[in-house]
């Protein structure tokens, strides 16, 4: 409830799969032509008194609108058939931001279930190519099932059981421009994990180029492996959640974080190496800045990025540039940058409170390589 009294909703987000049907097509279907659009709203995003039958296209995010989370979209055609795909706005950030040209030949990293996999297919269309890494066998049986139900069979190619880090030269992935790194999380942005206890997750193995040994198991604990809020039936809809400062308390274990950063970072600096690459985006699901700012922070401070030229694309180059809750500018107090790069690479990083409405607390930025390697590539 707010301060004026009124109860607020987090809404049901949903993705029209443009591979087969637009935007409009899908506002003026049976499932939703009996909802008017809700417009004349000031805040860009803020839509959390939305009231039952209407929708709101969300600006800035194409093919992307909101309902009351209490509809059933689950038993509609167009989600059985593909068409709409149940996903937060904050988990569409990612490639959007990418950005990738239609035609284009992308990776996804840590790709199951697959949601931001289907969605860079829509982008780069039937003349593009999409990797889609999973270490996890089930689960890329389960990216395998919703990469098939949204119709991209001919545009992603599912590399099952692959460790992201493995993939090196000679590998048809490896001459890839565009990539999008989606890593195991604390999870802590999700809203229904308000009482997650980090202390109790079990860490992802920490990618060793020098251990060919078999990987440590894993229990599937609160770590955000999958971004389940995404998956049918999920809670994205729903009361607000408490603010992100008292999760923050909650969660103190910073040991924990640390290892998490870690592995979050091994994935960034493998993608880093990719011959060709120009642009990655490095996404979480977390509201904790050691795994976003802080895997920034360390990317940006290795030897392969001066060698490589890797910096943080700025706010006015990225389709999310209006966005107004940028990185948070004290945590790269320790970057070896002046003030002036400091602020510009705090702006060209996208923070998403769970507060926003966009379905969750997350974290995106975007690696580009300068400029003349680019067009040289060219
Ligand atoms: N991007 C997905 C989406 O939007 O549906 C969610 C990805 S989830 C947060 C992280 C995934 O990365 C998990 O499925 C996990 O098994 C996988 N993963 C973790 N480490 C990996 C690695 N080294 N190589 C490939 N996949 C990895």
């Amino acid at each position: 409830t707010t301060s004026t009294g009124l109860t607020t909703f987090n809404p049901r987000w949903i993705r029209v799969n443009t591979l087969k049907m637009s935007l409009d097509e899908a506002l003026q279907s049976p499932t939703f032509r009996e909802f008017d659009e809700v417009s004349g709203m000031t805040d860009m995003f803020f839509f959390n008194t939305v009231q039952k039958h209407y929708h709101r296209k969300a600006e800035m995010l194409p093919d992307i609108f909101a309902i009351h989370p209490s509809h059933d979209v689950v038993s509609s055609e167009l989600y059985k058939s593909g068409a709409i795909i149940l996903q937060s706005a904050a988990s569409c950030l990612p490639a959007i931001m990418l950005n990738p040209p239609v035609g284009a030949t992308v990776v996804d990293g840590c790709a199951a279930p697959g949601n931001k996999t289907t969605h860079l297919a829509a982008l780069v269309g039937v003349t593009g190519k999409v990797f889609a890494v999973e270490r996890d066998r089930r689960r890329a049986e389960v990216l395998e099932k919703m990469t098939g139900k949204a119709g991209t069979e001919k545009i992603v190619k599912v590399l099952r059981a692959t460790d992201f880090t493995t993939i090196g030269e000679g590998h048809e992935a490896w001459s890839a421009r565009y990539l999008l790194l989606d890593p195991s999380c604390s999870g802590s942005g999700i809203l229904q994990r308000i009482d997650w206890d980090i202390s109790k997750l079990s860490l992802p193995r920490i990618p060793d180029k020098s251990s060919k040994g078999p990987s440590r198991k894993r229990k599937r604990g609160g770590l955000d492996e999958g971004s389940n809020a995404e998956l049918p039936g999920d809670q994205q809809g729903g009361q607000q959640p408490s603010d992100d400062a008292e999760v923050l308390e909650q969660d103190a274990n910073k040991e924990r974080l640390q290892s998490l950063a870690d592995f979050q970072l091994a994935i960034v600096l493998h993608a880093f190496s990719f011959p060709n690459a120009t642009r990655i985006t490095y996404s979480t699901c977390s509201i904790h800045a050691e795994e976003n700012e802080g895997v920034v922070v360390r990317a940006l401070s290795s030897e392969t990025a001066k060698t490589r030229g890797w910096t943080v694309q700025s706010r006015e180059e990225n389709p999310l540039a209006p966005w107004h809750r940028r990185g948070i500018l004290e945590e790269f107090s320790s970057l070896d940058a002046d003030e002036e790069e400091r602020k510009r690479v705090a702006k060209g990083c996208v923070r998403v409170n769970r507060t926003d409405s966009l379905g969750g607390g997350f974290f995106v930025v975007c690696f580009v390589r300068n400029a003349g390697e680019e067009l040289r590539l060219d």
